[in-house]
């Protein structure tokens, strides 16, 4: 034995070979975390020390190779003043410097995920073989930072510099084949082959016959580019990354102008470079906010297992109701391998449904992405009907008919009678309380919310809504099953609109109010664009359906009498009652238009532009950032109530919940996220400034106290 640690050890393979395993103890994968990084330069050290040494082979004890840097240390580590912060990185680097400069060949087998820093590890060693099971890549943009272990700089010296920039800038995960094309590694070989021809190259070099100290020089010195090559490779380039990245993350252009700058450098310089530019990301706002979303991510994940733990396969599944959400999740469903009932009480609707399924399916055979024949496996495995037959099979239904209280009362009360005692149902409902509907149920303790999002297949969040008899195993049961479906579930309590519809409605709010104001809707919607949403509100009421919303919005009015109920007439409410209904019937605050391909073109439309002349009361002067703090508003301080109500379970689900069930931007993390940034004391100043726009916008006394305090909701 060379060296032994707890996340790697090094010893004689054969005949002068070592082999340096990452093995994390007490993981399930290898990462670089703050005793990776030291081990790897003790065993570094002590290979130098070896004698006999001829070559060191790099291997993984994992599955994985080695996932990255770990993200759980970043946040106390992007706390660290600048001096230390830039001491740490480069204490990294000398590391991965080292045993880039042993005195014998390097060659890693990388038998699966290679990521960032794993990835920038592979870089340091001489050759690379890889597995066709395995993937590589640097994904530090999507954090909002850049690489920060040498990957800027051996990577545009290894594959030159335009496929680096594209690698970097986008941090898109390298397959196989593509890695190999771009030269990212030497060879790609069968899982079972990868050790065996990794060493035998490991020995090739050896034995003289590859020149590896070449290697060695190419990536320890500049890029070989003339001048006017530099400039064009990276004045294109970066004008790309700029245009792909958008204004608001800074870590894709940030990335390309380090490996624009140390492309003319020796490796230590060229490493203070990347590690300049490291430093400025962390700083960035947008860095904390992905970070933090990553770690949230994994915690909403971690939860979702827990609950479902209780949870039991779900092995038969059933829906009521085969319109657009009965279809999608009837799709979904099967795509995902459970197979699916499908009720509806009129043959159209029924042929609706399936006709969206086969849609979707035909769309991913014709991109190449599904066989024919499993196609029509899946397509079989959905099963359409009229009637209940097959239904006491079913471990879960979900309904999802028409949002109506009385018919999905009546519809849940007959489903029952034909379904086991131990199945459990699930309604599909935007806004009713599960808890009423429950009241129709002999057991409800089997009953809950299970609240995809429209397109269900695009969608990744479920939110399953726990009514106040929902019984622990049926919140268990219905988790496991949106697992099943690939979705992403968070449990939250019961009210109306539940969590994400609760405080999107007031967002809805806040929109009419603009208007109201005398804002035009084209301008708020390029602002909230600007701001990050997918789409503008009056862009979004448009799609959800203007019809959707106004009765939705009833129900939360209905709820919430104190600050949804609106006292004016409102341009949302006046398209309704003019059956402007947005994308479904051609004509909302915009007009639809097929494009080329079919789908809806949003033009202007001057009827809209009347109207909301008319639903103007006043002329207040609005800037940008009036219109996006009167829209911001009323949304954040609901999700705080919803935290304050229990509601939610914690920060976590609240802003994971935002981004995947309506989008909101990532780089700003959440309605949480952007309080927090913002601070709440400066939060509650600028909604005391709205104040008069009524109590959506007064802040909660928990968010003043907070603001009193400086306290935050993430640590
Ligand atoms: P839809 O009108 O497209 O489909 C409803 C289907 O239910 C129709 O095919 C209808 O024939 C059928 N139906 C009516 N009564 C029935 C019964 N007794 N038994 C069986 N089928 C019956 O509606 P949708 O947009 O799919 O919405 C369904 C549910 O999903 C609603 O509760 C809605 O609030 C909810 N939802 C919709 C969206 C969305 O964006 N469309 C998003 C999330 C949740």
């Amino acid at each position: 034995m060379i060296y032994q640690g707890k996340a790697l050890t090094a010893k004689y393979l054969e005949d002068g070979i070592a082999e340096l395993c990452f093995d994390l103890e007490g993981d399930s994968v290898n990462k670089f975390n703050r005793v990776t990084l030291q081990e790897l330069g003790e065993a570094t050290t002590a290979l130098v020390g070896e004698a006999g040494l001829k070559g060191v082979l790099v291997t993984s004890g994992k599955s994985v190779f080695i996932v990255g840097a770990d993200i759980t240390e970043f946040t106390e580590l992007f706390k660290l003043p600048d001096a230390e912060l830039r001491g740490w990185a480069q204490q990294a680097n000398d590391v991965f410097n080292a045993f880039e400069d042993l005195p014998v060949p390097t060659v890693v087998a990388i038998n699966g995920v290679a990521l960032g820093g794993g990835f920038e590890m592979c870089l340091a060693c001489d050759y690379r073989v890889m597995s066709t099971a395995a993937i590589v890549g640097l994904p530090e943009v999507k954090l909002g930072i850049n690489p920060g272990f040498g990957g800027t700089v051996r990577l545009p010296r290894v594959i030159g510099c335009d496929n680096a920039m594209l690698w970097v800038a986008t941090g898109n995960q390298q397959k196989p084949d593509a890695a190999l094309k771009d030269g990212g590694v030497d060879a790609v070989v069968a899982p079972e082959l990868l050790k065996e021809a990794s060493l035998d190259l490991l020995k090739s070099a050896i034995a003289g016959e590859f020149d590896y100290k070449a290697r060695r020089v190419e990536k320890t010195t500049p890029v070989k580019l003339n001048d006017i090559e530099r400039m064009m490779s990276f004045t294109t380039g970066k004008a790309m990354v700029a245009q792909q990245a958008g204004r608001h993350m800074p870590a894709p252009l940030t990335a390309a102008k380090s490996m624009e700058r140390n492309a003319g450098l020796n490796r230590a310089e060229a490493i203070e470079v990347e590690i300049d530019h490291f430093i400025k990301l962390v700083r960035t706002p947008q860095s904390a906010a992905l970070v933090g979303l990553f770690l949230s991510e994994q915690a909403v994940s971690k939860a979702a297992r827990g609950f479902a733990k209780a949870g039991g396969d779900v092995k038969q599944a059933a829906v009521l109701g085969a319109g657009i959400m009965g279809g999608g999740i009837a799709y979904q469903s099967a795509y995902k391998g459970t197979p699916i009932l499908m009720k509806d009480i009129a043959e159209a609707g029924i042929e609706l449904g399936m006709k969206e399924a086969g849609k979707l399916l035909a769309k991913r055979v014709s991109r190449g992405r599904m066989t024919a024949d499993k196609m029509s496996a899946v397509l079989n495995s959905i099963r359409p009907s009229l009637s209940y037959d097959g239904f006491d099979k079913a471990d879960v239904i979900v309904e999802a008919v028409v949002e109506n209280p009385k018919v999905k009362r009546a519809v849940l009360a007959e489903t029952e009678k034909h379904i086991r005692n131990d199945a459990v149902l699930a309604s599909n409902t935007s806004t009713i309380s599960i808890t009423h509907l429950a009241e129709a149920l002999e057991r409800p303790e089997n009953f809950c919310g299970m609240h995809f999002f429209n397109p269900v297949h695009a969608m990744p969040l479920v939110e399953v809504i726990r009514g106040e008899k929902t019984s622990e195993s049926t919140v268990a049961r219905v988790v496991k099953y949106a697992l099943q479906m690939g979705k992403t579930p968070i449990v939250v309590n019961d009210c109306p609109g539940f969590y994400v519809n609760r405080v999107l409605f007031p967002y809805f709010a806040g929109f009419d109010m603009l208007i109201r104001d005398g804002a035009d809707f084209r301008k708020v919607d390029k602002v909230m664009e600007g701001f990050g949403m997918p789409m503008g509100p009056a862009y979004l009421m448009d799609v959800v359906g203007i019809d959707t919303g106004y009765h939705a919005a009833e129900v939360m009015a209905d709820g919430f009498p104190d600050r949804m109920r609106h006292d004016f007439t409102g341009i949302s409410q006046m398209m309704f009652e003019a059956k402007r209904y947005g994308q479904k019937n051609g004509i909302g605050f915009y007009r639809y238009e097929e494009d080329k391909k079919g789908k809806p073109k949003k033009c202007e439309d001057d009827t809209a532009l009347e109207m909301a002349a008319k639903a103007k009361q006043a002329s207040v002067e609005l800037s940008d950032d009036d219109i996006q703090a009167r829209m911001m508003i009323p949304m954040c301080i609901e999700t705080v109530r919803c935290i304050d109500e229990g509601i939610l379970r914690d920060p976590a689900d609240a802003d994971m919940g935002l981004v995947m069930g309506i989008g909101f931007p990532v780089f700003r993390g959440g309605a949480l996220r952007y309080i927090d940034q913002m601070g709440a004391k400066a939060f509650c100043e600028m909604a005391d400034r709205y104040a008069d726009l009524g109590p959506l916008y007064q802040p909660t006394a928990s968010l003043r106290a907070m603001a009193a305090n400086g306290e935050t909701f993430f640590k």
